[in-house]
């Protein structure tokens, strides 16, 4: 079996279970508390923010930890946007995740907020004039994520987060499937807000982290017992975010030579692919578009049924957002995209993580072509 859904989730890695190990069981305290135990856990904790901040580029201050990439969102885009002192206007993209779209549509229903959604090209790019033309001077904050989870197109998040400031605007970017893969360095993207997730780069679920600048106000979400300076009440995960401090520093596919490779090894298997079946289309950004995920249509098939005749053939991928999986709507990233509801209900998606080769790769695009002819009618060339 291949496993080709890493944009899903990845398995823990054995170095993050081993460094989380310790504090799930001898050094188990709480933080908080006045004793040693709990002293030994508190340090813990500071050494994985000082870690987390290291790889965004931000002090320990900045970070606060979350139980994962949808709680980091809903607390940037609902906490920043109701602690703001001006306005009642959010923009953002229609091709966010649910998390970020669900919270925007909370302010709107429950806030009096207005959203201006800035339309994005067939390859799933913001471009900065429509970006700039829908900033507005009561916009309270701008959110616009750096890869899409879906189709993988990256977009010119520092450009845009320059642009937002040009008024005095604060910029959220989510950065989940970005994370492991590409720079999160918040001063070189110019964003005053950015969300990950543990179990996108090897750490559990259950954990995730969020960057706020210096001392934009932020209103928690969860109020309780005060933790995380009062940001994010609830003892924390320690444990989680020492996995999540040591899965950012073991991951490596930010590095150039790395991302490089990894870009050659999804290009050679989105030709393979498209060899194989003619009337396939790559989906998102040819170039502009994170090394390790492919997402493809493929016209008179069902994406769902197609997943399933793949992992008859020993390949695990999804037919779109596992987030959205159940559902039965046609995904709103590829509508947004301009394709058609039918159209988009043949999408496949092939995501992997740095510890696929391209040999494996290319071992896989004849079973996509394979499951596809099968799905299509055209019968399966292995009789
Ligand atoms: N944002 C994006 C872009 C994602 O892909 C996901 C998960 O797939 C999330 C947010 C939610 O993260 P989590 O699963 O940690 O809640």
């Amino acid at each position: 079996m291949i496993y080709l859904d890493a944009a899903a989730t990845s398995a823990v890695r054995r170095e993050v279970l081993e460094a989380m190990w310790p504090y799930l069981t001898g050094d188990f305290g709480n933080p908080s508390s006045h004793h040693t135990v709990g002293e030994s856990a508190a340090r813990a904790l500071a050494g994985a923010r000082a870690a987390v901040a290291q790889w965004l580029g931000c002090r320990p201050g900045e970070v606060t930890f979350t139980s994962g990439g949808t709680e980091a969102d809903n607390l940037a885009i609902k906490g920043i946007a109701l602690a703001a002192p001006r306005g009642r206007h959010l923009v953002t993209t229609p091709i966010e995740h649910e998390a970020v779209l669900a919270s925007v549509d909370y302010l709107v229903r429950q806030h009096g907020f207005e959203v201006t959604f800035v339309p994005v090209d067939a390859a799933g790019l913001v471009s900065p004039d429509v970006f700039a033309a829908a900033l507005r001077p009561d916009t309270t904050l701008a959110s616009v994520m750096l890869a899409n989870n879906e189709v993988g197109t990256v977009q010119p998040i520092a450009a845009l987060a320059a642009l937002a400031h040009t008024h005095g605007i604060p910029f959220h970017t989510d950065a989940v499937q970005a994370a492991g893969w590409l720079d999160l360095d918040v001063g070189a993207l110019g964003v005053d807000a950015l969300s990950v997730s543990g179990h996108k780069i090897g750490a559990p679920k259950g954990i995730g982290a969020l960057f706020v600048r210096g001392r934009i106000p932020v209103e928690p979400v969860l109020h309780g017992g005060g933790q995380e300076r009062g940001r994010r009440s609830g003892t924390e995960n320690v444990a989680g975010a020492v996995a999540l401090a040591t899965a950012a520093r073991l991951s490596t596919g930010a590095r150039p030579a790395v991302a490089a490779a990894a870009s050659r090894a999804r290009d050679a298997f989105v030709a393979a692919v498209l060899a194989e079946i003619p009337d396939a289309r790559l989906t998102g950004h040819p170039s502009e578009r994170l090394p390790a995920t492919a997402s493809f249509v493929f016209p008179g098939t069902n994406g769902e049924t197609v997943l399933l005749e793949l992992e008859r053939r020993g390949v695990v991928s999804s037919s779109g957002s596992a987030c959205a999986a159940g559902s039965e709507d046609a995904s709103h990233v590829l509508l947004a995209l301009g394709y058609s509801d039918d159209v988009a209900r043949t999408a496949v998606r092939f995501s992997w993580g740095a510890d696929v080769s391209a040999a494996d790769l290319a071992a896989v695009a004849p079973a996509v072509g394979d499951a596809v002819r099968e799905v299509a009618g055209l019968g399966d060339r292995r009789g």
